[in-house]
Formats: structure tokens, sequence, C-alpha cells
């Protein structure tokens, strides 16, 4: 009698186990499906107005500009994971601006994606990492795929424009620049002759900084060539005309490297 007791338990274990699995089967496929119609359809009006208000880059875009970023925006943050830690839910806000940080770096470039990383993870504020073992703002671990990003800290980037302060565009620099060399369908798109100039450069302006008698850039630029090309590009969008007056052939190499322009962006030309 008790035998049939234990084995009556293993097979409602084992049905239940298998109604368990197809379920999720089916919350995944059906999250998939939705996303794959997502990416191929317009911005939603909502989001739109979120860009129309927050994003400075998108409202200087000319009309048919805008419609393009709206497309890889789009396809870009259907593409991708969001996922909160401490707190619960991801704003529309959240999706949408982090999306378009990446879209602003890459917008001069084939469609870039960053298909490397396909999660995001938002912490509320300043977070302590295992691995450096330190406070952060954000990072990027391309090994486990994920960007990382401080909302509070990426919210003060936007908030202020011209302090050449931006964790969306820092993290999403980094980004790029592993995806350049990560072995996928988005491998090698930067222009190998700017990638040249711009270690030049590295080398000769990296001790200049360490040397701490004043530079443009932050003393954190001085870090490695991996930061000092982050904070490059913060500057390149938050303060184009002083960057392209104060270092012109790092300004002229960036502008080459990402095919595109913010001091002809900002004039309106
Ligand atoms: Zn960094």
């Amino acid at each position: 009698m008790l035998w049939y007791v234990v084995v009556g338990l293993l097979l409602i274990g084992l049905v239940a186990a298998v109604v368990k699995l197809f379920y999720d089967v089916f919350v995944i496929a059906r999250q998939e499906l939705e996303n794959f119609f997502h990416r191929r359809s317009p911005l939603s009006q909502q989001h739109r107005e979120i860009l129309q208000e927050y994003s400075a880059y998108y409202r200087l875009l000319a009309p048919e500009d805008q419609k393009r970023f709206e497309r890889r925006l789009q396809r870009f943050m259907y593409s991708k994971k969001f996922v909160t830690r401490g707190f619960k839910v991801v704003t529309d806000e959240m999706r949408v601006l982090i999306s378009a940080s990446a879209i602003q770096l890459t917008f001069g470039l084939p469609k870039i994606y960053l298909a490397n990383f396909d999660r995001i993870l938002i912490y509320p504020d300043s977070y302590y990492s295992n691995i450096t073992q330190r406070y952060h703002l954000g990072e990027v671990n391309p090994r486990a795929g994920i960007i990382v990003l401080s909302w509070k800290s990426f919210v003060d980037g936007y908030a202020n424009l011209k302090d050449s302060l931006n964790v969306g565009i820092h993290e999403m620099a980094h980004a790029i620049h592993f995806e350049n060399r990560i072995k996928n369908k988005e491998y090698d798109f930067l222009d190998n002759g700017a990638l040249q100039k711009l270690a030049e450069i590295t080398r000769r302006e990296v001790p200049i900084i360490r040397e701490g008698n004043g530079h443009f850039f932050r003393d954190y630029a001085g870090t490695n060539a991996y930061e000092f090309f982050a904070v490059s590009l913060e500057y390149f969008f938050e303060k184009p005309l002083q960057f392209s007056e104060a270092i012109p052939d790092l300004y002229d190499t960036l502008k080459k490297l990402l095919n595109q322009d913010p001091v002809a962006l900002y004039q309106g030309r």
C-alpha cells in the first residue's frame, strides 16, 4: 500500500515538473515573440515623448534622423533584458533613456546594437561591486554580457547637459570598445586608422593628465586607455566645442571613429 502512495506522489511530482517546464517555455517563447514584433514596430508615442522631454541629442536631430533614431532605439530596447537591483519596476524612462544613450553613441555607425550585451542591470544609486571591491556608478562585464548602471547617476548625467559627466555615455563607450573586439556579428566595425590614431593620442595625453598640472579632461581619464576613451566621449557629446578647440586632433579622431560631429549638430548644420 505504501508503495502505491510513494509511486503516486512521484508521478504527481513528475507531472507537476513537466507542466512547470512547459509553462516556463511558453512564457519565454511568448516574451521572445512579443519582442520580435516590438523590434520591428514604430516607437510608441509615449516613448517618443520621453525622448522629446529628456534627450537633448534627439531634439537636435533633423526630423528624418529622429525617425532613424527611433527605429534604432526601438530595436535596441526590445533586444535587451532590463533587470532591477534593489527596487522593483523598470520604468519606461529607464528603458528609453538608457537605450537612447547607446544609440546616440552608435548613431553614425552601421546598425550596431551591442550584440554581446544582452542584459542591463540597474541599481537605484551607486553600488558595491564584488569584482572590484569598490563602489561604482556603472561598469560593463563583457564576459557576462552585462552593462550595469546606477539610475541616480544616469539621471544626474542627463540633468546637467554641459558638466561633461554622463554615466550613460561613459558605460556605453566601454561597451562599444569591447563589442568592436569580440568576434561576433558586430565585430571590427570601428575604423582601424582612427583607432590607431586614438591609441597614439592616448599615449601622449594620459601622462599629461597624470602629471596633474591641469588638463581639459578630469583626472579619471588618466586611469588607463579604456577610461581615457570613455571620458573623452563624455566630453565629445557634452562639451564638443571646447573639446574641439582644446584637443583638436583627438576631437577629429573621435569624429571619424563614430562618424558624427556634435559641434555641427549643436550649430544646426
Ligand atoms: Zn569607466
